[in-house]
């Protein structure tokens, strides 16, 4: 696997399409463990970021991380807005270029894993968006030559397997045990990215 540079732009202006394509999806899942505001949250954030494209992807890796993870933290609201401003900030921190092996993509998503966790006082197993962006970096960081459709599918079992989870993070967790049984609307989201950058890497948008 590898990126290019260009790919910023193409990332985000797939991703943006995902997410608002996901939008109603995205808000289910919310209603079921939270407060159904997931979807407008991040279809606004992304909205946001595909009116600052141009100018995000005129800069460095580290200026263009650092300006759309502040934009998330602007418009995205709610307790994932913070979190997945934290994490597209620490992308780019120390990397001037685009993380182009599997080795330094592995390293940028646990860099900006890390920083939910930080952020969120929070780690793998809460029932979160960590559930997958960790066992992503994990999966990459240990076996060489993955193919997109290898990182689908490991997003797609790390997100399956928050269903039977027990949230003790977020607005879920004031449902105990009444939040088992439903996929995580954060973690869906990070599914739905990484899937729009495994598309890039294929070509295929
Ligand atoms: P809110 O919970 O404020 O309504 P959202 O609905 O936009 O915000 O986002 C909810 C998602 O945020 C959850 O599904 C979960 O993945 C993520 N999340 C919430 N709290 C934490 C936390 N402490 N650590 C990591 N992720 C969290
Ligand atoms: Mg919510």
């Amino acid at each position: 696997m590898s990126l290019e540079n260009d790919s910023v732009e193409k990332i985000i202006r797939h991703s943006c399409r995902v997410i608002q394509e996901n939008k109603d999806l995205l808000t289910e899942l919310d209603q079921a463990i939270g407060d159904g505001d997931h979807g407008a949250n991040m279809a606004r954030g992304f909205a946001a970021l595909l009116d600052k494209v141009d100018d995000i992807s005129a800069r460095t890796f580290e200026h263009a991380s650092k300006q759309a993870g502040m934009i998330l933290v602007m418009t995205v609201g709610g307790a994932s807005g913070p979190l997945f401003g934290s994490c597209f900030m620490a992308f780019g921190k120390g990397r001037n270029a685009m993380p182009s092996s599997q080795t330094e993509i592995a390293a940028t998503l646990r860099d900006g894993a890390e920083a939910v966790m930080a952020r969120g006082k929070s780690d793998v197993g809460a029932k979160t968006m960590l559930d997958v962006l960790v066992p992503v970096s994990d999966y990459l960081a240990e076996h060489g030559d993955c193919t997109p459709q290898d990182v689908r599918n490991i997003a797609d079992m790390a997100l399956e397997s928050t269903r039977n989870m027990l949230a003790t993070k977020g607005r879920a967790a004031f449902l105990g045990e009444r939040s088992v049984g439903h996929i995580d609307p954060g973690a869906k989201s990070v599914a739905l990215l990484v899937h729009a950058v495994c598309d890039v890497l294929e070509a295929r948008i």
